[in-house]
C-alpha cells in the first residue's frame, strides 16, 4: 500500500499527467515522494510513527 509521508494517510491519488506525483486527499501533500510498503504490520507502524510526529509538532 501507498502511504502519505507527511500524514500517513493511505488517499492518495496517482497524477501520471504531472510526472508520476502523487497527491494525498487528506491533507493536500502533493510530490513524488511517498512511501511504498506491502507489509500491513510495518505500514501499520510507519502511520503510528507520523502521526507521533505529528503530535510533537502540535
Ligand atoms: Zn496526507
Amino acid at each position: 500500500m501507498k502511504i502519505c509521508p507527511k500524514c500517513g494517510s493511505e488517499e492518495l491519488n496517482y497524477e501520471p499527467w504531472l510526472g508520476e506525483i502523487y497527491e494525498c486527499r487528506d491533507c493536500g501533500y502533493r510530490g513524488v515522494f511517498i512511501i511504498e510498503e506491502d507489509d500491513p504490520e510495518i505500514a501499520a507502524a510507519i502511520k503510528k510513527e507520523i502521526e507521533t510526529g505529528k503530535n510533537k509538532e502540535e
